[in-house]
């Protein structure tokens, strides 16, 4: 039977992190967010209510939740505000290469000391000069020893100024493209590590993105995360974990502008009239609703993907490209029922906005999304329907192609292999009369 109900057990959580995300979120998200900082102590909260960092499995401290429950917590933070739930779900980013490493040790080091004393942990494959080209890693990790030397700069680092561990892709050797990408883990007191001034971004300015600069930085060998060769897979497996979350996200902030304007719909009134009776304003909420839900939908069947041992990444780029375009759109029409309210700092949409506006560009943008999916479709996707040629697409036939039984008439049909132009007769015909085409190229399309 398909389920598309949540358990009571998910129910609950969805509440514990509503009222989180309601008393503890929504109060203080303007605020930071005009001070462009992020409140460490939010996440402390967050992380003692067991709404982050739950995701480590039991035997390591966490509550060994999965990504289903992680896309219904993190939709809650991110309607109350997306930037701080990006700086709560991020560390899960951080420590999701460990958790799925085959790494025993490296899981025993660093994931209680994270689950149980809240760590931060952050993730870092992009530089200065590359973010979609993952395998165009220019950070260089050199043997010495049974150790690796690390020499490069991090860029755009979710939490990086608040880690105290760091997830590090580089490459034995830029050449070698993804067969050099590895990966390791860094503590921030290392020497040689050093971490930028915050970023100065748009929005989601209650998270703290930094650079990382790593400058002979001795990494010994039993923090090598993966070796090289195996970098790459590990990120792109990391980003197919994470990716639904990406999208729930947009989903929480698309809600709760939804929900807003709403609200606001109820009570402007123009031409003697509540905006909310204007069909132009019904259907736009209409249309906000339908995104919202459809994309919770792809959002949920990613994650469940994940949590049922398949392999989420087509559906969760889909749902990630799918998720966050349409909270764009979501957003846009919210601002345009607050009329100039909405444009203003005072009201809620503008800050929203900002914060969604990145979803489409970090953890892989949306044309990379469509890359992804399009490389599936293209190779490996098996359709359902016969090649073209094969459709019985039998068009001007002036025979009968069945008997009374239905089964196949006399009559033969020849498919003229460019036009599509179809042949009655026992014979093919000289030409394509459409096209030209010999009719040696013509195939039997009937009988089949
Ligand atoms: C606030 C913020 C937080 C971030 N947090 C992290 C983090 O924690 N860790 C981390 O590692 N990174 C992080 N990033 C980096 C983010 O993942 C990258 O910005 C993103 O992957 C895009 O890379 P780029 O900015 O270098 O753009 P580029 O790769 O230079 O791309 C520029 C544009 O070209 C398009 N493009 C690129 N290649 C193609 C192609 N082949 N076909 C069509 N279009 C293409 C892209 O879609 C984009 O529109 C963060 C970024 C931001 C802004």
């Amino acid at each position: 039977m398909l389920d598309f109900s949540l358990s009571p057990e998910q129910l609950d959580l969805r509440e514990k992190a509503r009222q989180f995300a309601r008393d503890v979120v929504l109060p203080v998200a303007w605020h930071y967010d005009e001070k462009d900082a992020l409140p460490l102590w939010v996440l402390k909260k967050a992380n003692d209510a067991g709404i982050m960092n739950s995701d480590i499995p039991k035997e390591y401290g966490g509550a060994g939740y999965g990504l289903v429950e992680g896309a219904i917590v993190t939709e809650e933070i991110a309607a109350a505000c997306p930037g701080l739930a990006t700086s709560i779900f991020d560390n899960s980013l951080g420590f999701e290469p460990i958790v799925i490493s085959g790494n025993d040790p490296l899981k025993e080091k660093y994931l209680p000391e994270i689950a149980k004393n809240g760590r931060q942990i952050c993730f870092a494959t992009s530089e200065p000069m590359m973010g979609s080209d993952v395998a165009g890693i220019r950070c260089r990790a050199e043997k010495d020893g049974d150790d690796y030397i690390l020499n490069g700069t991090k860029y755009w680092i979710t939490n990086a100024g608040v880690a105290d561990y760091m997830t590090i892709f580089a490459t034995v050797d830029p050449e070698k493209k993804h067969d050099g990408i590895c990966a390791f883990i860094v503590e921030k007191g290392w020497e040689g590590v050093r971490v930028g001034r915050p970023i100065p971004k748009l929005g989601q300015r209650t998270s703290n993105t930094a650079g990382i600069d790593l400058k002979n930085v001795r990494v010994p060998a039993e923090n090598m995360l993966a070796p090289p060769g195996e970098g790459f897979m590990l990120a792109m497996k990391t980003f197919s974990r994470t990716r639904p979350i990406i999208g729930a996200f947009a989903v929480g902030a698309a809600r709760s502008a939804m929900e807003y304007a709403i609200d606001y719909a109820k009570k402007r009134k123009t031409f003697g009239s509540s905006i909310h009776s204007y069909q132009a304003i019904q259907f736009k909420l209409a249309e906000m609703y339908q995104r919202v839900e459809t994309s919770r939908l792809l959002v949920l069947k990613g994650a469940w993907e994940a949590d049922s041992g398949m392999d989420p990444t087509i559906t969760a780029s889909i749902g990630k490209f799918y998720a966050t375009e349409s909270a764009m759109e979501v957003l846009n029409d919210a601002l345009q029922i607050f009329g100039g309210y909405g444009y203003t700092k005072m009201f809620p949409i503008e800050k929203l906005l900002r914060d969604t506006r990145l979803f489409t560009i970090y953890e892989g943008t949306s044309e990379i999304q469509r890359m992804i999916v399009a490389g599936y479709l293209l190779s490996a996707y098996e359709p359902v329907m016969p090649a073209i040629e094969e459709v019985p697409v039998l068009v001007g036939a002036d025979e009968p192609l069945f008997d009374e039984d239905g089964h196949p008439a006399d009559t033969q049909a020849w498919r003229c292999p460019l036009c599509g132009y179809v042949h009655y007769g026992e014979e093919p015909p000289e030409e394509c009369p459409h096209c030209f085409v010999k009719g040696k190229g013509f195939a039997k399309v009937w009988p089949r």
